[in-house]
């Protein structure tokens, strides 16, 4: 049967950020020929909404409000609960991002909806739609079907691909006004933490250190090597705890979970840990100087050998490329 779908769009630095097409092409699959209806929502975000028709949405709506400007669970909650409320559709798809997790909880609750977190596949059976989920820290997966009721997943980046953008698609641009109650808190400023400027959550390349680079002027050979493969820099909390750089790029149980194509992990030991955020990366690389370490073991490619040495003759030769 035909499903109506919502996809909450989701915009950082003025542009979607990848998983929100990836979401779109889930939302056709599971529709079977429905409808998809995207939802922007933000301050002055109305020139955004074709982009999401360009990636497979049927139609868009967009909610501009001053208080939107910047995310907080109670405005969003408050403009997506109109939005449902109006749709009233078959199912709502977003990503699994910080702003992801944090509003898909709030909203279903909302709605009175059960929710599926963290998919990285679906298959429609019949009338049935089974989401494929990581559980146990990515030791495992578990198969979840909704038997009844709203299909509410929130999708993990880079794992569902996107349509291909075709300008030419078209679409109906509608604009909701949503009144915005007093919100308990606004945010005023937002700092920016990262260090490159590749999202590691959305990149398809991760170089990542350990307290292998024993010292924070050591990270430089890997964003030399970074800036050669067009990749983001991360690290695993003992890096991160040793302050050779800022917890925003620890990967791992308690840091982001990523899925890239290609993870080099740079002096790094493989604690169960840190594996848990990377172990589903396409392509595991590890560089270690100890043959016995234990990220040897999930790695497809492994170099033994001192990281001083390797990175910057690793940097050299894909400078040739
Ligand atoms: P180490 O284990 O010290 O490994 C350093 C590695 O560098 C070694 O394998 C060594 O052989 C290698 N090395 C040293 N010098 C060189 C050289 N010159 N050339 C090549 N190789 C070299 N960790 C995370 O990463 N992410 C998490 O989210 C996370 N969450 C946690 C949550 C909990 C509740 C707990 C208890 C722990 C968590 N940890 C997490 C910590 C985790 O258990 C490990 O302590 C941590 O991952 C170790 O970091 P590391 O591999 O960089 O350091």
């Amino acid at each position: 049967m035909a499903k109506k779908m919502l996809v909450i769009g989701e915009i950082r630095d003025a542009q979607f950020r990848n998983v929100t097409f990836e979401a779109i092409a889930a939302a056709k699959g599971i529709s079977s020929g429905g409808e998809v209806v995207g939802v922007v929502l933000g301050e002055k975000v109305s020139n955004h909404a074709n982009e999401m028709v360009a990636y497979g949405a049927d139609r868009v709506i967009v909610v501009e409000n001053e208080k939107l400007a910047h995310y907080t669970p109670e405005g969003y909650a408050q403009a997506l609960n109109e939005v449902v409320n109006k749709e009233n559709p078959d199912g709502i798809l977003l990503g699994h991002t910080a702003v992801g997790r944090d509003i898909a909880p709030k909203l279903a609750a909302r709605i009175g909806s059960g929710l599926i977190s963290d998919a990285v596949s679906y298959d429609v059976v019949g009338e049935e739609v089974v989401f494929t989920r990581p559980i146990y820290s990515g030791k495992a997966f578990e198969k979840v079907v909704v038997t009844d009721g709203m299909i509410f997943a929130t999708i993990r980046p880079n794992n569902i691909a996107a349509l291909e953008k075709e300008e030419e698609r078209s679409g109906d641009i509608e604009s909701l006004d949503v009144p915005i109650m007093d919100l308990k808190t606004m945010i005023k400023e937002v700092v920016k933490n990262t260090s490159t400027g590749i999202d590691l959550s959305e990149a398809s390349i991760i170089v990542a250190g350990g307290r292998g680079m024993k010292g924070e002027e050591n990270f430089s050979i890997l964003y030399e090597l970074a800036d050669v493969l067009g990749a983001a820099v991360g690290a695993s909390r003992g890096a991160c705890d040793a302050e050779y750089c800022d917890y925003a790029l620890q990967i791992g149980q308690t840091g982001k979970v990523v899925t890239p194509d290609l993870y080099i992990a740079v002096g790094i030991s493989g604690a169960i840990q840190h594996v848990a955020g990377m172990s589903n990366s396409k392509v595991i690389v590890a560089i270690n100087k100890d043959p016995e370490a234990e990220i040897f073991q999930i790695a497809d490619y492994g170099i033994v050998g001192d990281l001083f040495e390797v990175i910057p003759k690793l940097t050299e030769e894909f400078k040739k490329v």
